[in-house]
């Protein structure tokens, strides 16, 4: 707990926020990663998504947008920098045209970090790259996941493929990388394909909240349920940024009206403290479909959200 013994973000009390080179939260830029124990790193890559792409550029934005981001949780009282090494550990050198090279690629790097026991906070992206990444964390245990998003993301396939962001949380399932009774859906709405598409989420057992529900029994109880669910194992937290209301995040590929707040989103994050989270990411953030900029500064304030309940996770 010695504030020394770590480096932490620039002061931007005393170093303007616009001087220097970016770096996630102004944390420190370590290539060690056996100094590291939280890394914030940056998924550019949207491949996986079929229409409005630009998700890939999303590291970059988030990382300009997460200038902002100050120190401390003001709810819960967590300075995660003073918990545990956080560094930026930089951008997986993704493939631009490659699909499948990629996924390895994005694998291969999860499970570096893993072998490193650096805890990872991710920024895609669009959600496939979250198969990836769980494939890179697995460790023989399969882990719980709070899910939030408009869509389940569990389909078989979609024009056809195997590996996109509709099918991700289905084919981690088959593989076994998560326990589908520890995994819970939050936020789930928008117009359908058809009557069956979460069907695949609630055969194998995962709790899907839709915001029809989410409305009805209130965000309490929401807490309730996905501390419920997950319990005391480890436990991934993917946040989808269209399962927040277009208002917040319009910069996204599939905005879907209707969906959860910023404080709705803040307030539940927060009530997660104390929980295994292993690692998470915040993902589908499109900076040329978001020229206010809004929804990549929302994106870092969710990522500071995951860093704070990942730091305190790894600390005890
Ligand atoms: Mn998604
Ligand atoms: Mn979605």
């Amino acid at each position: 707990m010695c504030e020394e013994r770590f480096e932490l973000p620039v002061d931007s009390g005393a170093v303007a926020r616009y001087v220097g080179i970016a770096t996630f939260m102004r944390a420190p830029r370590i290539a060690d990663l056996a100094r590291v124990d939280v890394g914030l790193v940056g998924v550019p890559f949207d491949l996986g998504l079929a229409y409005r792409p630009g998700a890939r550029h999303g590291p970059v934005q988030v990382r300009e947008a997460s200038r902002l981001i100050r120190r401390i949780n003001p709810t819960t009282g967590v300075f995660p920098f003073e918990l545990c090494q956080v560094a930026d550990v930089g951008d997986i050198a993704t493939h631009p045209l490659d699909l499948l090279a990629s996924i390895d690629l994005i694998r291969d790097f999860f499970r570096t970090l893993r072998e490193h026991d650096v805890r990872p906070v991710a920024i895609g992206g669009d959600h496939s790259i979250t198969l990836p990444i769980l494939r890179g964390l697995f460790d023989g245990t399969p882990l719980g996941v709070v899910q939030f998003d408009a869509h389940a993301d569990t389909l078989d396939e979609f024009y056809g493929t195997k590996i996109n962001h509709a099918t991700p949380f289905r084919r981690a399932t088959e593989e076994g990388l998560i326990d589908p009774q520890r995994v819970i859906q939050i936020g789930l709405r928008g117009t359908q394909w058809g009557r069956d598409d979460i069907a695949f989420s609630l055969h194998a057992g995962m709790r899907c909240i839709t915001y029809d529900e989410y409305e009805a029994i209130g965000r309490a109880a929401v807490i309730e349920e996905i501390r419920r669910v997950v319990g005391d194992g480890p436990t991934y937290l993917t946040f989808d940024v269209d399962g927040l209301d277009p208002i917040y995040a319009p910069g996204t590929a599939v905005p879907e009206p209707g969906g959860l707040s910023m404080r709705d989103a803040q307030v539940i994050l927060r009530s997660l403290t104390g929980l295994n989270i292993v690692g998470g990411d915040v993902v589908e953030v499109s900076p040329p479909l978001d020229p206010s900029g809004l929804t990549a500064v929302n994106a870092a304030n969710l990522m500071f959200e995951i860093l704070c309940l990942v730091a305190v996770a790894r600390g005890q």
